[in-house]
């Protein structure tokens, strides 16, 4: 007999119709001698429909407020499908994240989880019940309701497989895998049978939004396998494991992250310690920088350029604003029309002129390129959002369609 914890994404239940299919996939495994924990999204587009309420009310409500409203959209998932298995004639509980035992931190909308005190989803398991999670949610130390930040559930998911040392962590979407790039924008995207940790990790952190990025950085961390399958085909799927098990791949894949914005601070004193005294008042404000970019410095100024996630533009640049004038600088300027467009893959340490292969096809479709970064695994460019897909064409084009 097997632990096997299987999430379903939103558009899987997102109707009738999908929760019994749902249904039927979860009793088929139980059917089979297995204990079966299950973890499900709010339906279809619910999340986005309820933080659509939220601004309509009230756009400044506080965070606890809005999970308060965003958690909602998990329960009605949870009950329905606990419903759709009781009409197949199956025992079933359905529990909420608190019920379930997540423990997260204070961060209301962006909570981490710190625990998940498992002895009431152990207890249903031992009357052998199904037992139905609600993904994305959790409570905190003030016994508030918290959620994990968009994308969740998978998160939720791994730590229900983690806690209970699962066999097997099966996410269920509306893909059949992982692929080489969005299968949904780039036709000739090849589904991957497998894909490192750390592969899997940049992909998803540079806009691959099939996994969450903290699902796999838990997945890595508790060594849980995950397979990422379709729950409309019967196939098997990508597996997410150690890279040791597995041949490196050049590129693994292709990325977009549209949510992206570049700040540009010009003219500031060419001198030690500017940017440290630049970085450290974003950092005290928790804002993250990504790609950085710093001119050579010309009578005694230089301009330094970074990108950071879109909502935390303005206040990026009102802190720069605030700081040139203490401590003189020409400008500050935003751009929120770029997209940073990204290649990742193990195997590209070991091999030269990937990144030129890379800058030759955004060359070839006639796109500039803004900005680089680069690590061990991956490539970054920040280049036009309106060139984004056309990028990431040329560029999976040019890795996968000529081999
Ligand atoms: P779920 O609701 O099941 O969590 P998501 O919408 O969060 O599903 O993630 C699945 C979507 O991720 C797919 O529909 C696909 O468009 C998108 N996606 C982006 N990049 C990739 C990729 N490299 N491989 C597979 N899917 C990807
Ligand atoms: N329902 C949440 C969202 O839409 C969580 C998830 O789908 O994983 O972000
Ligand atoms: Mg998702």
């Amino acid at each position: 007999m097997s632990l096997i914890v299987q999430k379903f994404g939103g558009s899987s239940v997102a109707d009738a119709e999908r929760v019994f299919n749902v249904a039927r996939i979860v009793t088929d495994t139980y059917k089979k001698g297995n204990k079966v924990v299950v973890v499900v999204s709010a339906q279809g587009d619910t999340t986005d429909d309820l933080i659509e309420k939220a601004n309509e009310i009230n756009p400044d409500a506080s965070k606890r407020e809005k999970d308060m409203l965003l958690a909602a959209g998990e329960q009605i998932s949870i009950a329905l499908l606990a419903m759709a298995i009781e009409k197949l004639g199956y025992p079933v509980v359905s529990l909420l994240g608190w019920q379930a035992g997540f423990q997260t931190s204070s961060a209301y909308t962006s909570a981490r989880i710190k625990r998940v005190r498992t002895d009431r989803i152990a207890k249903e398991l031992d009357k052998n019940n199904i037992v139905v999670v609600a993904g994305f949610q959790g409570l905190n130390r003030y016994e508030d309701v918290t959620t994990l930040g968009r994308g969740g559930s998978d998160t939720s998911a791994v730590a229900i497989a983690a806690a209970m040392h699962a066999d097997l962590c099966q996410i269920y979407t509306d893909v059949e895998g992982v692929y080489t790039a969005d299968p949904r924008k780039v036709e000739n995207a090849k589904m991957l049978k497998c894909i490192s940790y750390d592969e899997m990790l940049e992909l998803a952190t540079l806009g691959a939004q099939v996994l969450n990025n903290r699902s796999v950085e838990m997945a890595k961390k508790y060594n849980i396998e995950l397979e990422v399958l379709s729950s409309f085909t019967h196939k098997p799927g990508t597996i997410v494991k150690e890279a040791s098990k597995m041949e490196k791949m050049v590129i693994s894949g292709v990325a977009k992250d549209v949510d992206v914005a570049r700040v540009s601070v010009l003219g500031v004193p060419d001198e030690p310690g500017l940017a440290f005294k630049m970085f450290s008042r974003l950092a005290a404000k928790k804002i993250n920088i990504d790609i950085i970019l710093q001119s050579i410095g010309r009578d005694g100024t230089k301009d330094i350029s970074f990108t950071v996630a879109k909502n935390n533009a303005k206040e990026a640049s009102e802190i720069m604003e605030e700081y040139i004038s203490n401590v003189g600088g020409k400008s500050v300027s935003v751009d929120e029309k770029v997209a940073k467009v990204s290649i990742v893959g193990a195997g590209m340490e070991s091999h030269a002129g990937v990144a030129t292969k890379m800058f030759e096809a955004l060359y070839d479709a006639h796109i500039n390129i803004r900005m680089i970064s680069t690590s061990e695994i991956k490539v970054s460019v920040l280049i036009d959002e309106d060139k984004a897909d056309a990028a990431v064409k040329a560029i999976h084009s040019k890795f996968f369609d000529e081999d």
